[in-house]
């Protein structure tokens, strides 16, 4: 979410995003508002809502835990998570939060219609506007990239790898992995990485996608000068 409609939601709920920059230890809201300015206004009218009720007395304060998207719904976490009972009505409006944002565009707040194979399949609740727009995006950008690696790759240059490591690499990552034979392999790269951040493109990355990606990976490689990347001029290699 912009940093501007983030800072609006602080500044509008203060008690309830009281953790907003709180340790991360201790508190998912130090990662801001994971997911797209779409869902702005159902987490606004949440947050309305809660904060009138709270002021009448017919409820507990609330304070969020964690705010993102996940596989596709808006996930919106509170202290106590695993306490519904003591705070029904605002478990009772955070499900109709989620509800209603299953069928809200997550970039641009438009209605959506996906049935449940479609939001399975596409992992997301985009309008097909802002699908076409992000699948062009990402072609123009690709665009650019493989200019950039093609006219300017000394400005990017990395020393040469030695290609020997891949077999190191690869035998302790099948030793830890057998150990570990129920995580994804992203799963565990980004548990190996001490990664800072959530990295959820990668940390939820099932196994199947990730192979189909490498199969698509392996026909482009040619595309990069009309050699494989491992036949290319090592400095022309990010
Ligand atoms: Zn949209």
């Amino acid at each position: 979410m912009r940093q501007e409609l983030d800072d609006l939601l602080c500044q509008r709920y203060p008690d309830i995003f009281r953790d907003r920059h709180g340790d991360r230890a201790e508190t998912g809201m130090c990662w801001g508002f994971g997911c797209g300015d779409g869902w702005f206004d159902i987490i606004d009218g949440l947050c309305s809502e809660i904060t009138r009720q709270v002021k009448a007395g017919t409820m507990p304060p609330v304070v969020a835990s964690q705010v993102k998207e996940k596989a596709g719904y808006l996930r919106f976490y509170i202290r106590g998570h695993f306490k519904r009972h003591e705070n029904p009505e605002a478990y009772r409006l955070i499900d109709l939060a989620q509800q209603k944002a299953e069928r809200t565009c997550e970039q641009c707040g438009a209605p959506v219609e996906m049935t449940e194979n479609q939001r399975w399949s596409a992992h997301y609740a985009v309008c097909p506007a802002c699908a076409y727009t992000d699948f062009t995006k990402e072609k123009q950008l690709l665009e650019i990239a493989k200019k950039v690696v093609m006219n300017h790759s000394d400005m990017y240059m990395h020393p040469p790898r030695d290609p020997a490591r891949i077999n190191v690499v690869l035998d302790k990552l099948r030793e830890v992995w057998e150990r570990n034979p129920d995580l994804r392999l992203a799963q565990l790269i980004v548990n190996a990485a001490g990664a800072i951040g959530p990295c959820s493109d990668i940390f939820y990355l099932e196994d199947e996608v990730l192979l189909h990606g490498l199969a698509t990976l392996e026909t482009m490689a040619p595309l990069v000068d009309g050699k494989s990347v491992s036949q290319t001029d090592k400095h022309s290699r990010l």
